[in-house]
C-alpha cells in the first residue's frame, strides 16, 4: 500500500538496484530522510537503528559534520577536475600517498574509480594488461569463490559467485572459474574435521589451477572476510594455504577488502586479520563513510611497472572514468581516515566488536539459531528450521526476508541473506548502543519464531 506521493513517485520512475520490483511497487519503499550517528528517520519521522551501516559502508555514521566541511571546502575551492593526460590535483595526490602508508607492505600505486564494482572491473583488465606487457597473453582466467560479491558490472559481476547477480544476465563471462566457498558450518562433511576442509579446499584450488592450465590462470580474488555471500570467516590455514598455491603458479592474489577496508575487522584492513599479502588490494565503501562514492585499487610496484612500460610503447596508459579520483570525495576520504586514526576507531571496532559478539552469543541456545559468525564489527546469525541436521527452512530465504521485513517494526535495519541476518554497524556504535540493537533483534526473533511455529503463514 502506498501511503505517500513520494512512494507512488519513486515506484511510477525509479528502477531499484537488487530489488524485487515487482514487490516493490505491492509494497512501496521506505523512504529515509535524514540520519544521525547510528540512526536513521524515515519521512513519518520513524527512528531505526542501521544495524548494517546503509551497505556495510558507513563507519563513521551519519551526520559527521567533518565530512559535510571537508566536502564544502573542497567543493567551494575545486568541485571538480580531472587526472586524466597529466592533471593531478592535491586530494588525489595526498589520499594515493596515505593509502600506501595505511595498506599492507608493497601496494605502492593507486588507482581510483567511483564504485568497488568498477574497481574490480579495473582490476580485471589491469591484470590482463600487465599480463599481456610481460609477453603472457594467454594467461587470463581468474579464481573466484561462489558467494563471493564483487559487484554487478560484466567483468565484476562474473567474479561475483551469487546467482541473485547473474541469472537473467548471461553472466558469468567464460574468464572465471568458481571455487568452493569457504563455510565450514554449511560446507563440512559428516565426520569432517576444519583442517581436512580446509585441505580439500585448497586441494580443489590447486586441482583446478592445473586442469585449466596454470600458464592460462592470472588471478584468484577473494574478500578476507565475505561479506554479502553470508559473513563468512575462513578457517584457520585457509588464506595461508590459498597463497601459497597461488605464488607456486604465478597467479596473482587480490583482496577484495570493499566491506573489510578501514577498521570492520578490527585491523586496518582484513588483509592484517587473515595474514593476507596481497597483490592487488580493493577498497571502497567505509573509504569515504560512503557520504562520496570513491573505490580504490592498490598495487605492487612489479604490476605497475609493466602497466607503465606498456603505457609507453602503445601510447598511452588506455584506462579511466571522468569521476574516477574525483576531488570532493578523495578529500572527504582523506578527512575520513584522519577521524578514523584520531578517534582509534579500529582498536575501538576490535573491542566493541567482541562486545557485539558476546551479546550475540547469548542467542546461540535459541532453537532456530544454527550459527553465529563473524569478526570484529561484523557478523551473521544464520537461522535454520532444525538445529540438530542443520536443515534449512523450505523455502530458502523466505525467513530472512521475514525477518528483515519484520525488524522494521521494531526499528531496526538489519539484512537478511538466505536465512542468516547480517549485522554490520556504524563503527562509532556505543556499547549501550549495542545492548539496544540487540534488544530490538531479540523482539525481532521473539515474533519470527512465533510466526515459525505457526506455519510460517504468508
Ligand atoms: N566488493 C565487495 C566485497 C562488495 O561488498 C561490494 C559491494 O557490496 C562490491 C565489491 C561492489 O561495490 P559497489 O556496489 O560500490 O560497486
Amino acid at each position: 500500500m502506498l501511503t505517500n506521493s513520494l512512494q507512488s513517485l519513486d515506484v511510477a520512475h525509479h528502477i531499484h538496484p537488487i530489488t524485487n520490483l515487482r514487490r516493490l511497487e505491492r509494497q512501496g519503499p521506505i523512504v529515509i530522510d535524514r540520519g544521525q550517528g547510528i540512526y536513521v528517520y524515515d519521512d513519518e519521522g520513524r527512528e531505526y537503528i542501521e544495524a548494517m551501516a546503509g551497505l556495510w559502508s558507513v563507519g563513521l555514521g551519519f551526520g559527521e559534520q567533518r565530512l559535510v566541511d571537508a566536502a564544502t571546502k573542497q567543493l567551494e575551492k575545486l568541485p571538480y577536475y580531472h587526472v586524466f593526460s597529466q592533471k593531478a590535483h592535491a586530494p588525489s595526490a595526498l589520499l594515493a600517498a596515505k593509502l600506501t602508508e595505511l595498506a599492507p607492505a608493497g601496494l605502492e600505486h593507486v588507482f581510483f574509480t567511483n564504485s568497488g564494482a568498477e574497481a574490480n572491473d579495473s582490476v580485471v583488465k589491469f591484470v590482463w594488461y600487465y599480463n599481456n606487457a610481460i609477453g603472457r597473453p594467454e594467461k587470463k582466467k581468474f579464481l573466484a569463490r561462489d558467494g563471493g560479491y564483487h559487484g554487478i558490472t560484466v567483468a565484476a559481476g562474473s567474479l561475483t559467485g551469487l546467482q541473485t547477480n547473474q541469472k537473467g544476465f548471461d553472466l558469468p563471462l567464460p574468464f572465471v572459474r568458481h571455487l568452493s566457498r569457504p563455510h565450514f558450518y554449511r560446507a563440512g562433511l559428516p565426520g569432517e574435521t576444519e583442517e581436512a576442509f580446509t585441505e580439500r579446499l585448497l586441494k580443489e584450488l590447486e586441482d583446478t589451477i592445473l586442469a585449466e592450465g596454470p600458464e592460462t590462470v592470472a588471478a584468484f580474488i577473494g574478500e578476507p572476510v565475505m561479506g554479502a555471500g553470508g559473513v563468512l570467516v575462513p578457517p584457520k590455514g585457509y588464506w595461508a594455504g590459498v597463497q601459497e598455491i597461488c605464488r607456486k603458479y604465478d597467479v596473482l592474489v587480490v583482496a577484495d577488502e570493499v566491506i573489510n577496508g578501514f577498521g570492520r575487522l578490527g585491523t586496518m584492513f582484513g588483509c592484517e586479520t587473515l595474514g593476507i599479502e596481497p597483490d592487488i588490494l580493493v577498497c571502497s565503501k567505509q573509504i569515504t563513510s560512503s557520504y562520496q562514492p570513491l573505490a580504490a585499487v592498490l598495487m605492487k610496484d612489479f604490476i605497475y611497472q609493466a602497466m607503465a612500460d606498456a603505457s609507453e610503447k602503445l601510447g598511452v596508459f588506455g584506462h579511466g572514468y571522468t569521476t574516477g579520483a574525483h576531488p570532493v570525495s578523495t578529500a572527504v576520504a582523506l578527512e575520513n581516515l584522519a577521524i578514523i586514526e584520531e578517534r582509534d576507531l579500529v582498536a575501538r571496532s576490535k573491542e566493541l566488536g567482541a562486545y557485539m559478539h558476546a551479546g550475540l552469543a547469548k542467542f546461540a541456545d535459541h532453537p532456530h539459531v544454527g550459527e553465529i559468525r563473524g569478526i570484529g564489527l561484523i557478523a551473521a546469525v544464520e537461522l535454520v528450521a532444525d538445529k540438530a541436521t542443520k536443515a534449512k527452512f523450505e523455502p530458502f530465504g523466505k525467513v530472512g526476508l521475514r525477518f528483515f521485513d519484520h525488524a522494521h517494526e521494531h526499528g531496526l535495519i538489519v539484512r537478511g541473506i538466505g536465512d542468516s541476518i547480517a549485522f554490520c554497524p556504524p563503527m562509532i556504535i556505543t556499547e549501550a548502543e549495542i545492548d539496544e540493537m540487540l534488544r530490538r533483534f531479540k523482539a525481532t526473533l521473539d515474533d519470527i519464531t512465533a510466526w515459525i511455529a505457526a506455519g510460517m503463514p504468508d
